[in-house]
């Protein structure tokens, strides 16, 4: 038997001399250094005490080690697990504690603040630094340049990701090698993706989108990638000449966009821009066009499922929807009350089905029988519908569902309303505890740099468009809104923030 995702995606690497990483310090890592790097870190892996089905915990910096630890970790037969690198010990400590892994990556500098943390969980605590030293690097270095991999079959599992969790625990969801390889293929083919391509990388290697969208789907297809350790608006303007496509959350966009170098000229050769995450604003996408000439291609998936559906590569790229179902996912929208199909053009639950959706959540079976159908449907969480010819449009999470006075509302259909209102740069709808209706809708407003809002004379204007039930009983302007790393809006945070509006 063979190792399923390490033979589709990295043993190739060892006869190819091309370029596979360009480093921001303008150093180049060819296929074959990089195959030997793997070998060598996952020699020092089983050395360590990693047996097939041990998890591998880190928290380190984007780099390309830390690429090959994720290489190493599928060729010792393991489970890859990433974390945020912006959790604190607390956090790391519930992720270990759940996770039980039996090797513990993180910084150096890290390391004194994390050591308790690791040794609660019965983990091996080692160091990976930013710039490719530490214990583990060093302990790797004397280990041979080939390694056999563990044979791994389709179900067995490759990765652990923990979803943001902003509501509840992080829950961690299982993915199997035939998970993570069917969707990159699927993804190499829809987006054509070649040898010849060089992919601009600034996203992080602890999500899904950085670690499998992007570099797995440029891995799958032998190409080469720019490797920047974050976003960077200087940094990404300065490579961007030597790339062929970008794949970004719509932040990237939209603070490319306020910068006047980020022209025409400058991304003529590309061939491809791609969005998810979060929601690429119809004014983005139009303004990106008209200052670029490209339509970003949008596509939806979560930490759960990988990617579930996109805009063609050829023909429309419709702004403000997420496109199709990918080929071989299933896509129905559900009442999400009885699990109903719900006719075409109605608002419901997202729930897929495919290759790409996970094997549930470690240790939390009663979480994965909530959420995931014995028939294999996956309820995504998310409110969606489907137009007439196909394309998919996320109205919102069902979590943030407002519920007033009995009536339903979800806070995109406002959201897109308010945005268009003189001054409005963005706004973040959102329900309020009220004592008379349960919910009360409330928007939250940021506005254009140099200009103000008129919140009175937007209440106005919406009274004329909206069902009374869905007009916001109150307005506020903020300076910005919450985002995290992947730039999702953060309501839960505005949620608090604004709690107590309306108390009786
Ligand atoms: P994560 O598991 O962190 O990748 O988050 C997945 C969630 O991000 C999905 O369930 C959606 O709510 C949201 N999401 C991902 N892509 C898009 C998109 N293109 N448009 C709107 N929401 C998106």
């Amino acid at each position: 038997m063979a190792n399923l995702l390490f033979d589709a995606l990295f043993a190739p690497l060892g006869e190819n001399d091309r370029r596979l990483l360009i480093l921001p310090d303008g150093r180049e890592v060819t296929g074959r250094q990089f195959a030997a790097t793997i070998a060598r870190f996952a020699h020092a892996l089983v050395a360590a005490g990693v047996q097939p089905g041990d998890r591998v915990a880190v928290q380190i910096a984007k780099s390309a080690e830390a690429l090959a630890i994720y290489a190493a970790t599928v060729a010792a037969g393991a489970i890859f697990l990433p974390l945020n690198t912006g959790y604190t010990a607390e956090e790391v400590a519930y992720f270990l504690q759940n996770a039980t892994p039996r090797l513990f990556l993180c910084d150096g500098a890290k390391a004194a603040a994390l050591a308790p943390v690791a040794e609660a969980a019965g983990a091996r605590l080692m160091t990976l630094n930013a710039d490719g030293t530490g214990s583990f690097p060093a302990a790797a270095a004397a280990q041979p340049g080939q390694f056999a991999p563990v044979p791994r079959g389709a179900d067995d599992l490759a990765a652990f990701l923990y979803t943001s969790g902003t509501t509840g625990r992080s829950k961690g969801a299982m993915l199997s090698h035939a998970n993570l390889l069917s969707n990159a293929e699927v993804l190499a083919r829809e987006w054509r993706f070649t040898a010849d391509d060089v992919l601009l990388h600034a996203l992080p290697i602890f999500h899904t989108h950085g670690l499998f969208v992007a570099s797995n789907v440029s891995l799958l297809t032998g190409g080469a990638m720019i490797f920047l350790p974050g976003f960077d608006r200087d940094q990404v303007i300065r490579w961007l000449p030597q790339a062929t496509a970008m794949m970004g959350v719509p932040t990237f966009y939209t603070r490319l966009l306020d910068d006047p170098r980020f022209d025409r000229q400058l991304v003529e050769h590309m061939r491809l821009f791609t969005s998810g995450s979060a929601p690429l604003l119809a004014e983005t996408h139009a303004l990106f066009e008209a200052r670029t000439g490209h339509r970003i291609l949008e596509r939806y998936g979560m930490t759960e499922t990988n990617m579930n559906t996109s805009n063609p590569y050829d023909g429309e790229r419709r702004a403000g929807t997420v496109g199709f179902a990918l080929p071989g996912v299933e896509l129905k929208i559900t009442d999400p009350a009885t699990g109903e199909t719900l006719p075409q053009g109605e608002a419901g639950m997202i729930e897929v089905r495919g290759p790409n959706v996970f094997k549930g959540y470690w240790q939390m079976p009663e979480k994965t029988r909530e959420e995931l159908r014995d028939d294999g449907f996956f309820i995504t969480g998310d409110i969606g519908e489907v137009d007439a010819d196909g394309y998919v449009s996320i109205v919102g999470r069902a979590k943030d569902l407002i519920i007033t006075g009995g009536y339903n509302v979800y806070p995109k259909e406002i959201e897109l309303i308010l945005d268009e209102q003189p001054g409005v740069l963005e706004s973040a709808v959102i329900g309020l505890p009220h004592p008379d209706f349960g919910e009360a809708v409330f928007g939250v407003l940021v506005a254009r740099k140099g200009e103000s809002v008129d919140a009175d004379a937007i209440l106005a204007a919406l009274s004329g468009r909206l069902a009374k039930f869905k007009q916001p009983k109150g307005l506020a302007v903020v300076e910005d809104l919450p985002r995290n790393t992947m730039g999702k809006v953060q309501k839960n945070l505005l949620r608090d923030q604004f709690r107590d509006r309306f108390a009786g």
